[in-house]
């Protein structure tokens, strides 16, 4: 790693934490009383500073706005039982980041501003990590392109920043899925696997079509047959198919941080899993004779979310009571406890602010 430098903090002279209601928090509403701010221009990074959450000034011309290049990610940090604040593998994140980077023609962020400007901007607002239980600091690194010139090139200016906001215990209201077989999310060769504002645009409205048939969300399949099951708008897909925890591979699928942290806890407890391809036939015909026990969406926001029915053509599946499903129930508890220090970390997940 090269040498940290120290980042300058701007503290704020109008803290708006005493005006937050801690035991009424809805997602990502309340934003913390600062921000970590990074500027890139000239081929390299220019400034990285912690300061007073404010607005932003842009050019109308600013490339993201016209053209996309804007990416994000999402992170939790959690109040140990001991005082401390540990922030969920946040390595993962960064590495994640700079291959959506990668794809979109940005540049890479470094340690030193992502993962040091991180801690040190949970460091400000530590009192901002709420501590009931089931709550969370959600943490929302992003970038986008800020050059005012029109025209498709890739930007020479960018900004890298880091929000933060407490958010409540999540209450996992199991879902009820439809199978999205017309409209796709991502093709091969695209942009599926990378964390890039589009891909949000592009779900909102097959996402309603799919409410307004009384859906919560999609399931979507792949592009060139939809055949194939790849994952949720926001959270990957995992099963348990004859006492197989199994999730769907594909190079267009988001690798969850969540859903390879699932798979891990699986394989040390000894289960058989797979990830690899899940067709929509294998799927209805194992929810039809009794072999898939267990169907779940995973992702940082809700962790695991039971899924109680799949729609497809006309039909609806149902899936069993999530307060039988043995696994669900286990490793959602076990990574709770890891996330709170409740348990030995004994994966080495959680970084814990000094
Ligand atoms: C963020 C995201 C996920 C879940 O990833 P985690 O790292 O577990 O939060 C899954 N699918 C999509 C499309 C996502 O944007």
């Amino acid at each position: 790693m090269e040498k940290v430098h120290s980042i300058a903090v701007e503290q704020t002279q109008n803290s708006r934490l005493a005006q937050v209601d801690f035991e009424n928090l809805n997602f990502g509403k309340i934003m913390s009383d600062h921000m970590l701010l990074a500027e890139y221009d000239n081929g390299s990074w220019q400034s990285v500073k912690v300061v007073p959450y404010e607005n932003l000034s842009l050019s109308p011309a600013a490339s993201a706005l016209h053209y996309g290049q804007a990416i994000f990610e999402g992170i939790k940090a959690y109040s140990l039982e001991n005082g401390q604040i540990s922030i969920f593998r946040p390595d993962q994140n960064h590495i994640r980041f700079n291959k959506s980077a990668a794809r979109l023609e940005m540049p890479e962020v470094p340690e030193e501003i992502f993962l040091e400007g991180m801690k040190e901007l949970i460091r400000t607002d530590r009192d901002w990590v709420p501590k009931n239980p089931g709550t969370s600091l959600y943490i929302r690194p992003y970038m986008f392109a800020t050059e005012a010139a029109l025209g498709v090139h890739p930007s020479a200016s960018y900004k890298f920043l880091i929000i933060t906001s407490p958010v409540g215990a999540y209450y996992n209201k199991p879902l009820r899925v439809k199978i999205e077989t017309h409209f796709t999310r991502a093709a091969e060769g695209g942009v599926g696997f990378s964390k890039n504002a589009g891909n949000y645009a592009l779900s909102l409205h097959p996402t309603r079509l799919a409410q307004e048939e009384g859906f919560d969300q999609l399931m979507w399949t792949d592009a060139k047959e939809h055949a194939y099951i790849e994952e949720a708008g926001t959270a990957n897909l995992l099963f348990i198919m004859d006492d197989t925890l199994i999730t769907p591979s594909s190079e267009t699928i988001l690798r969850g941080i969540t859903r390879l942290s699932i798979m891990d806890i699986a394989k040390k407890w000894g289960l058989k899993t797979e990830s690899r391809k899940v067709s929509i036939e294998e799927l209805i015909n194992g929810i039809e004779d009794g072999s898939v026990t267990e169907a779940f969406a995973a992702g940082t926001a809700a962790t695991l979310t039971p899924i109680v029915e799949i729609g497809h053509e006309g039909k609806v599946y149902k899936l069993s009571d999530p307060a039988t499903r043995a696994f669900s129930n286990k490793v959602l508890a076990y990574l709770n406890d890891l996330r709170y220090g409740r348990i030995e970390d004994e994966f080495g997940w959680n970084l814990v602010l000094d």
